[in-house]
């Protein structure tokens, strides 16, 4: 681990992951920073304190959350100029996604101090490796507003993003969630990932309509969840032939090395961009395959 001089913890502040329910998941590093850091920066010292206990880890707690983080930010400032090295926790999973950190990080930057991080879980990145649908580009966008109209507009400027939405929300909102969904963006696939890591880990997919009304039909989940809503369909302008596709990607391999090429072509169609990648290669051999 980055140690300075004498075997201290290198100062700076180090933004630390910790599992998401398994307790498995705490990498050794992270528990080694845990363990050498002059005092850790949590949001709740019950949560971090039992997982510092179950880890024989003693160390002086700085809770920062909503609350307190404005009154506590100068004070987290003014150690880490002086040269502390300070982790920084948050309950579970990665701080500052969806939890506090990002004005402390931002400052800290600004400040010059280093920020290093010492990755691990993270639930919405969780979900999405084992959701099944596309990856190459997704949109988190984590809790949306809790009030109809609010979460309505919100979705409704989703629509139009051709990415994988990745949102977290509770069991009692998740069919509301939903049923604003369905109806706002349309036909879709959507994935609910439930209790990842834990004893009663679930994953569900379908059409987003299906499992809208399935959820409403049922009593409202128990535990944590994400929710993941697949890309759009193309619209039938976009579904390009596939003469014009090839056209498309020897216009932009002209102008850019393939693998950008084969990106940009991909960005603008829908299409997977490997998929192009190894059509502009068939291509430019002078094969006559088509992309289906
Ligand atoms: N920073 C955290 C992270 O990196 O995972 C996310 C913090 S956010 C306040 C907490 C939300 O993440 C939960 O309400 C739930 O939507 C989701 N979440 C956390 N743990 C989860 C799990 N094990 N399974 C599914 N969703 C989870």
């Amino acid at each position: 681990m980055e140690r300075s001089e004498g075997g201290r913890l290198a100062p700076g502040l180090w933004v630390v992951a910790t599992p998401i329910g398994n307790l498995g998941d705490l990498g050794r590093r992270a528990v080694e920073t845990l363990a050498a850091a002059d005092a850790v920066v949590c949001e709740d010292s019950r949560v971090t304190g039992m997982l510092l206990h179950r880890l024989g880890i003693e160390r002086p707690l700085l809770v920062y959350n909503d609350h307190s983080a404005p009154r506590l930010r100068p004070e987290l400032l003014r150690r880490l100029r002086e040269g502390q090295a300070l982790a920084l926790v948050s309950d579970a999973g990665t701080p500052t996604i969806s939890d506090p950190g990002y004005r402390l990080v931002r400052e800290a930057l600004d400040a010059g101090v280093t920020v290093r991080a010492v990755p691990g879980p993270c639930a919405p990145i969780a979900a999405l490796s084992i959701a099944g649908l596309p990856t190459d580009r997704f949109l988190f966008a984590g809790f949306l507003p809790p009030r109809r109209a609010a979460r309505r507009r919100e979705l409704a400027d989703l629509a139009g993003i051709r990415a994988t939405l990745v949102l977290l929300e509770s069991g009692a909102r998740l069919a509301a969630l939903l049923a604003d969904a369905a109806e706002l963006l349309g036909e879709r696939e959507a994935v609910i990932a439930r209790e990842i890591t834990k004893l009663h880990e679930e994953l569900r997919r379908g059409r987003l309509a299906e499992l809208a009304a399935a959820v409403a039909a049922a009593p409202p989940p128990k535990g944590e969840i994400v929710v993941l809503i697949g890309p759009p369909a193309r619209s039938p302008a976009e579904a390009l032939a596939p003469a014009a596709l090839d056209a498309a990607l020897l216009e932009a391999a002209a102008r850019l090395p393939p693998g950008r090429a084969a990106r940009e072509v991909a960005a603008a169609t829908g299409r997977p961009a490997d998929e192009l990648f190894r059509r502009l290669q068939e291509l430019r051999r002078g094969a006559t395959a088509r992309v289906r």
